[in-house]
């Protein structure tokens, strides 16, 4: 993947560059634990992996605590590069704190803020009220959908049936259909030459999500979202709606060049396997991703007649962007009642229902008195799939608001101002928020201005 534009960034103080490193380390020990917690099937946490953790962030702690104290002059983009290793720090430590340390008993509410900011609970409350969520958007989407999905064939008697096999090829040949819209979006903007080099695949069928696999240039399309039906009244002729693929794969598209773009800034703010990790990372890259999406939404519209988008697929891509993350908020604020709630009644002699108190409350608090998904799978949740649902949640807000102040500085109207402005959220790792949106404003853009990127300021 070649791009046309990007900017290099370096460490100037020793110190900090120190620190990168180290931050590193610790990114890799986070993780470690996320594989732990989550890609093993035991449960099993080792107190040796968390003990290593914590000297590492004990010994970061002091380095950046003696910087602070030091007299010695530090470039602007440094001291950037030093608030967001402390912010590295900082929700790691929250981690440790609110889920393994024994010593330490603080709220939920605290771990909320330490990782998304500050009244970060509050914010989500707010979020789940109806007059908050996008009911409208929701409706719309499915009065759509409900026409396909009343008709589609599951993926698993495409994929794994031998008497649909006619119809596994036909699937497959949809994927490289997909690419060439994903890539002519980002061609069109001027990011990629044409014809990007990457790999497009079908995610495992009922895996429920579509993903990218940066070190194998691999995106994989969750092929419940391709809708595949019969076409009415003729048994040998299928349709496949691929709006919602169209959508997901220019998001996937978008972290490959998050981890393309940042590959000239300093080594803690790039992207590498094995030290990504939602906790610090997901915030900014999904959030980047998600607002991608709009991005794409109104190109389609332009050259609806171009790639011979129906009406009918542009209204469901467009309820499908505007959805996604309000269908995810009130069950992110019910797993976050139930914490509280084991918090406040926790008893280990107890082997007890949790739960219930928590679902009145998100009743309450969303108007919708039951949910019938509840049992199966609300319980049942793991934190870390909560974590991970939280990151587009308050991603979506960072990334939205970021993108509100550089619209005062770029004209996002034109290709080059959205390329810019893609650019310019893409570039680095950041676990900061504050850091990134300081780096873009006071860094990025005035670079960029320099290069000749930003007619009219
Ligand atoms: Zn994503």
């Amino acid at each position: 993947m070649k791009l046309k534009y990007t900017q290099r960034w370096v460490i100037k103080d020793k110190r900090i560059s120190e620190l990168d490193k180290q931050r590193i380390q610790l990114n890799k020990l986070t993780s470690m634990l996320y594989y732990q917690t989550k890609e093993d099937p035991q449960i099993f946490i080792s107190l040796t992996t968390l003990e290593k953790r914590r000297k590492l962030m004990k010994k970061m702690q002091r380095e950046i605590k003696k910087i602070y104290n030091s007299t010695q002059y530090l470039e602007s983009f440094d001291e950037l590069v030093l608030r967001d290793i402390e912010a590295t720090v900082r929700k790691t430590i929250a981690e440790d704190d609110y889920f393994y340390n024994m010593k330490v008993n603080k709220p939920i509410g605290n771990f909320l803020s330490k990782v998304f900011g500050r009244a970060a609970y509050s914010r989500l409350l707010n979020m789940a009220k109806p007059e908050n969520l996008d009911h409208k958007a929701i409706h719309k989407k499915y009065a759509l959908l409900h026409s396909v999905l009343s008709r589609s064939l599951d993926s698993e008697i495409i994929l794994e049936r031998t008497t649909y096999s006619r119809l596994r090829g036909l699937l497959e040949s949809q994927l490289n259909d997909i690419k060439k819209v994903v890539d002519s979006f980002y061609v069109s903007l001027g990011m990629l030459d044409k014809n990007p080099e990457y790999t497009i695949e079908l995610a495992p069928s009922n895996i429920g999500f579509s993903y990218w696999e940066g070190h194998n240039f691999l995106m994989a399309i969750d092929p419940d979202k391709i809708f595949c039906y019969n076409k009415a009244g003729k048994e040998k002729e299928y349709i496949f709606n691929r709006a919602f693929a169209f959508v997901i794969g220019v998001h996937e598209l978008a972290h490959g060049l998050e981890e393309k773009i940042s590959e000239n800034m300093p080594s803690g703010l790039r992207y590498a396997p094995e030290t990504y990790n939602s906790l610090c990372h997901g915030v900014v890259t999904e959030g980047v991703a998600l607002e991608v999406e709009k991005f794409f939404i109104s190109w389609a519209k332009q050259h609806q007649n171009k790639y011979k988008f129906s009406k009918f697929d542009l209204d469901l891509m467009n309820y499908y962007i505007k959805s996604y993350i309000d269908e995810k908020v009130p069950w992110v604020f019910h797993d976050i009642s139930e914490l509280q709630e084991i918090e406040r009644d926790y008893n280990p002699k107890l082997p007890e229902q949790f739960g219930i108190k928590a679902h009145k409350k998100l009743a309450s608090v969303t108007r919708v008195k039951r949910y019938q998904k509840d049992y199966y799978l609300f319980n049942d949740r793991e934190f870390s799939e909560t974590l991970d649902q939280m990151i587009y949640i308050f991603g979506k807000e960072h990334i939205s608001n970021l993108i509100e102040k550089i619209k005062k500085v770029i004209d996002i109207r034109s290709c080059e101002g959205k390329r810019l402005a893609i650019q310019a959220i893409a570039t680095g790792f950041w676990c900061d928020a504050k850091a990134q949106e300081h780096f873009i404003l006071e860094h990025y853009l005035p670079r960029a201005e320099k290069d000749g990127l930003i007619e009219n300021p």
